[in-house]
């Protein structure tokens, strides 16, 4: 199958695009820079993207997820901000450590160099030392391919954290003014997020703001080539005229950006509004063939059919830091790309999980009750990763309920060793068993410190990142949502694990390590004989799932909650044609396509769920 056709000879120039905010943080800046990653990949360009955060931080290993929401984690282990999963999922790509970069690690990057003398005794400053520590930075990892084909990629997209003004952007704010010359005006595209309120007294939108943070970007020498203005409602043409005629730009290139129904709408939206012929003329790119693609329809029927789910699924997350939903973002994405791919609209019960400990009676009667009422509703039950003694107890008592009910559960990491340490203590009658990380003195610790990771120092100790785990059965409900492959490679994050010398106990009673690390010493994934659907996975499969490739224990998890996992294995996992395949290169024919059909590959498959089981 000829694939990349209509791909011609590349212009040998990186581009780049700065995408900078103004006014408030937090309106959505990642979405909008990945969703414009996704037009691009739709006309057959290839993308990558690095994310600055301007912290003195080195990385985000050591964040808590109650400040900074959930840590990401990289195929090399690289523990980064939340926004590189937004660019890994919109843009199907595996992105590197470096991609993220933090006013920390330019520092160290620079004080290190003074140190070996590289510098020649010259004193080091913040221009031109740091600036062009961060342009050499923002050239070698934007050629670095993130595909997994090994091509470097054609367009770099970096989004500066923060607001335009922050003290701490300005180094990096100096560093692209500089750029822009270094890599010549049509290889660099700018483009400015700006809030337009919509005051309720008038009721009209409201461009200063945005006025002054562009007049304040011009200020430091970056005039930007496009203003995507996010709002809540649609602005009109009078408003995008002022904000062409006071801030310098073409009224074509004021970029309207409302609330919408959901973020898959986002790349169908500035595609709707001439976005990708903009960019292919402006930088150049005019090689690459012009003219929506297969990819972007697919995005169009992912969010048209998110709009009109009628049924809905209930979900029940037991965890930690329920304030925050950010705190488990991936996981939320991977339920929510889940519950899309079999037609039902996700209702999600975040239940702190410390409510459902007896004790909690202590503080009224209230907050227990509705925790409990809560999980006993619950359709599915999912307890995500999470580190530290608060709620395991909690977790422990959900395990126990899903087990004995039959409730469809999925535990990640920490929620496996929690349905590990349920079985032992109720199936087993082992009362004490527990985790050494919670109970060091424990006479029967079901899970353990890994022996190389008991270093006994926080940060950079774990088990992190990409790791092979070979399933040892045929009978695995987990293999069988993967396809049947002989292995899977998944992301890890953790310190603790099975302990080995209990496996054969467990596996005599029903609960079956069905999945284990390349030197069969490690438990990866466990399931439970005799329940439609109780499994628990060592590494976060969340991590890399796709709207349009779900990760396949989540998806057993909707499917189970819906009733549906029975007849969907035994269909051979095959149902709709239209989504959900490896991803098609945008000239691939329809025939093509139901050849890809055909084959499947490695990942989960499209369910549109008609007969009831
Ligand atoms: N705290 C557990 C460990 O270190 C689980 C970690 C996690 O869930 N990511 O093994």
């Amino acid at each position: 199958m000829c694939i990349l056709a209509y791909r011609l000879p590349v212009d040998d120039k990186m581009k780049y695009i700065l995408v900078t905010g103004g006014v408030i943080s937090g309106i959505g800046k990642g979405v909008i820079a990945s969703s414009v990653g996704t037009l691009l990949k739709s006309y057959g360009i290839r993308v990558t993207s690095i994310k600055i955060d301007p912290y003195i931080n080195i990385d985000a290993g050591t964040f808590s997820p109650y400040e900074h929401g959930e840590v990401f984690v990289l195929d090399d282990g690289g523990e980064v901000d939340l926004d590189l999963g937004n660019y890994e999922r919109f843009l199907d790509i595996k992105l590197h450590r470096d991609n993220n970069i933090t006013t920390g690690k330019i520092y160290q990057h620079v004080i290190n160099k003074e140190r070996r003398g590289d510098y020649l005794g010259k004193t080091v400053q913040v221009v031109p030392h740091i600036t062009d520590a961060i342009q050499e930075w923002v050239e070698r990892v934007a050629n670095i391919p993130v595909n997994g084909d090994q091509q470097r990629p054609d367009v770099c997209i970096i989004e500066l954290g923060g607001t335009i003004g922050d003290i701490e952007g300005m180094p990096f704010v100096e560093a692209f003014r500089q750029f822009q010359f270094r890599v010549k005006k049509e290889n660099f595209c700018c483009i400015h997020v700006s809030l337009i309120p919509q005051p309720r007294t008038t009721g009209e939108h409201k461009t200063k703001p945005t006025q002054a943070s562009v007049r304040e970007m011009r200020g430091l020498g970056l005039s930007p080539d496009l203003i995507f203005c996010r709002s809540v409602n649609p602005i009109n043409n009078s408003v995008k005229d002022k904000i062409s005629l006071f801030c310098h730009v073409p009224p074509e290139q004021v970029i309207c950006v409302h609330d919408v129904s959901s973020i898959y709408r986002v790349p169908v939206l500035l595609e709707d509004q001439g976005l990708g012929h903009f960019f292919i003329k402006q930088l150049q790119l005019t090689h690459f063939s012009p003219g929506p693609k297969k990819l972007m329809a697919r995005w169009r029927e992912l969010a048209n059919r998110y709009e009109r789910l009628i049924d809905e699924v209930t979900i029940a997350l037991v965890g930690k830091y329920t304030e925050l939903e950010d705190a488990y973002i991936s996981v939320v994405k991977a339920l929510k790309h889940s519950a899309l791919a079999v037609n039902h609209r996700l209702n999600l019960t975040l239940i702190e999980a410390a409510d459902l400990e007896p004790e909690r009676l202590n503080d009224g009667p209230s907050k227990y009750h509705t925790a409990w009422h809560q999980l006993v509703s619950a359709q599915g039950i999912l307890v995500p990763g999470g580190f530290g003694i608060r709620g395991t107890e909690g977790k422990i008592l959900a395990c126990q309920w899903a087990r004995e009910k039959k409730i469809p559960y999925l535990g990640v990491c920490l929620g496996l060793q929690c349905a590990v340490i349920e079985f032992a203590r109720n199936v087993l009658k082992k009362k004490d068993a527990h985790s050494t990380e919670f109970r060091p003195e424990t006479t029967n610790p079901v899970v353990i410190e890994m022996p190389e990771h008991n270093t006994g120092v926080m940060g950079g100790t774990m088990r992190l990142g990409k790791r092979k785990t070979l399933f040892t059965t045929q009978e695995s409900s987990l293999r069988k949502l993967y396809l049947g492959v002989d292995y899977v490679e998944e992301r890890h994050r953790h310190r603790y694990e099975v302990n080995p010398k209990f496996v054969d106990l467990f596996e005599s009673h029903g609960m079956k390590f069905v999945g284990r690390s390349e030197d069969g010493e490690r438990m990866e994934i466990m399931e439970l004989s005799d329940h439609p659907y109780f499994v628990g996975v060592q590494y976060h499969p969340e991590y890399i799932s796709r709207p349009l490739k779900p990760s396949c224990p989540y998806l057993g998890l909707l499917l189970a909650s819906c009733g549906k996992l029975t007849s969907y294995l035994s269909r051979g996992c095959r149902l709709s044609p239209q989504m959900y395949l490896e991803e098609p290169q945008d000239d691939t024919s329809d025939e093509e396509l139901s050849a890809l059909d055909q084959n499947g590959a490695a990942i989960a498959k499209p369910v549109l769920l008609d007969a009831p089981e």
